[in-house]
């Protein structure tokens, strides 16, 4: 994954990626970030990034000159593709991620700051709007750090085991629980069949729990005809017996 954070405050994502599992997809080269100021990128004498709004109203908006003439200097290397962060924008989700762990152009995150962007970002740029939930931030930092958190997991190499991403929550169910050492804890103990060593029983209590846990916590992102034939049998047992 290669992207730019395109940010008026280089100090609220520096850190973030210099951390954990992040840090380490970038020493292996699986990750490439840059972050642009784009204070960098005003030229007036007092450096001015963002200004009053038109019109009135509180706040203050973040100045488009400087947005644009950073994304036109990465352009001039590079193929980009753009997205806004925005709470006006689509809603992020899993399958979204999985899109973009795929995208082969560098990708740019702009961040919003403030009451927001001018408009005109917008109407230059024609970038894709994303959200990451219904409620607003101070900025899009936060934002673009859960988008490039949540890609970078996705592709090969970054987690030690390819396999803990294909059976974890939204790839069609939700995850099943997860036990470590003590087996025994204040009294509560691990579900004996993790500990059976039966490989066969372990799978099937998995699959188990993971549609038990999508029934109940997740009932909408149960869409039955993507379900495996033997998920399908669980869930009905499961709904059978909630009905009972
Ligand atoms: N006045 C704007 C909100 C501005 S919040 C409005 O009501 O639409 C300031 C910046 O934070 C935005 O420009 C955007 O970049 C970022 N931001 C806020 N909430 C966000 C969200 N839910 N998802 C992504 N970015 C968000």
């Amino acid at each position: 994954m290669r992207c730019d954070i395109l940010t008026l405050f280089p100090g609220m994502v520096s850190p973030v990626l210099d951390e954990s599992i992040l840090k380490r997809a970038q020493a292996k080269g699986l990750l490439n970030v840059r972050i642009i100021n784009i204070r960098d990128f005003t030229f007036d004498k007092h450096r001015t990034a963002d200004d009053y709004p038109y019109g009135g109203g509180a706040g203050m908006v973040l100045k488009a000159e400087p947005v644009l003439k950073a994304v036109d200097f990465i352009r001039e290397e590079e193929d980009l593709r753009i997205l806004l962060m925005s709470p006006q924008g689509k809603r992020y989700n899993q399958g979204m991620a999985s899109e973009l762990s795929r995208e082969e152009r560098r990708i740019v995150f702009i961040c919003g700051h403030y009451e927001g962007i001018d408009e005109r970002v917008k109407t230059y740029l024609s970038p894709e709007e994303i959200s990451i939930g219904d409620y607003v931030l101070t900025g899009g930092e936060l934002a673009a750090l859960v988008i490039i958190d949540s890609v970078v997991r996705l592709i090969p190499g970054v987690l030690g085991d390819s396999t803990s991403v294909e059976d974890e929550s939204f790839n069609q169910l939700l995850d099943y629980p997860h036990y470590t050492r003590p087996a025994r804890l204040r009294g509560m103990d691990v579900p004996l069949v993790l500990v059976s060593g039966n490989h066969e029983v372990i799978r099937q209590w998995k699959r188990w729990q993971a549609v038990n846990n999508t029934f109940d916590k997740r009932p909408d992102l149960l869409d039955e005809t993507a379900l495996s034939e033997e998920d399908m049998k669980i869930l009905k047992e499961i709904k059978e017996e909630s009905e009972k």
